[in-house]
């Protein structure tokens, strides 16, 4: 959605705060399950528009190690400057270059809010997702999902600690969770 806030932009001491809830398409490149929460406040300093604010969403990721999809909550807080419309005074020039990456969302007193959303949930989004952290992932040989149980082609953990002492595995396992826990 478009957040017209024109007439705040205008004029200095304006305050506005907004409560949305915003959908996501697909070609956003993320899944969202419903809706995000978006609180927004702005506050037209004179010279700039400081934008405050959180989101929250839910999103759909697909897990890293056994490319299951699952939910998770992803929080976002939100502090922007946009540039101000006051007439007469000039766009500070020493924060210019600050305030030109993060103005795409945000031109002529309209602030594409789907834009803004789809930002920030990128940026806090995990980058290697897991589904738990003790995910076992897919058998390498078959690719069974190892978290629904061993695997029948005998490459799982289950079955090549077979015939083996509990012991044994128990070690093998500890030195498997270390090497997952340097990987990742
Ligand atoms: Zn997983
Ligand atoms: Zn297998």
């Amino acid at each position: 959605m478009i957040l017209d806030i024109s007439e705040l932009a205008k004029l200095p001491g304006a305050r506005a705060s907004y409560e949305v809830r915003q959908e996501l398409s697909k070609d956003s490149g993320l899944t969202l399950i419903g809706e995000a929460a978006v609180s927004l406040h702005f506050t037209n300093t004179g010279s700039i528009i400081l934008l405050q604010g959180s989101i929250s969403a839910d999103l759909e990721l697909v897990c890293s190690r056994c490319l299951e999809t699952f939910p998770q909550r992803v929080e976002s807080s939100i502090r922007e400057e946009f540039a101000s419309s006051v007439p007469g005074v000039k766009k500070p020039t020493d924060t210019i270059e600050h305030l030109e990456p993060r103005e795409a969302a945000y031109s002529e007193g309209k602030l594409d809010v789907t834009e803004l959303v789809r930002q920030h949930l990128e940026m806090n989004e995990p980058l290697r997702p897991l589904c738990r952290q003790d995910c076992l992932g897919m058998c390498p040989r078959c690719g069974s999902n190892l978290n629904l149980g061993p695997c029948q082609c005998g490459a799982g953990p289950e079955e090549s600690a077979r015939g083996s002492s509990s012991e044994a595995f128990a070690a093998l396992k500890e030195l498997l969770e270390q090497k997952k826990g340097k990987q990742g």
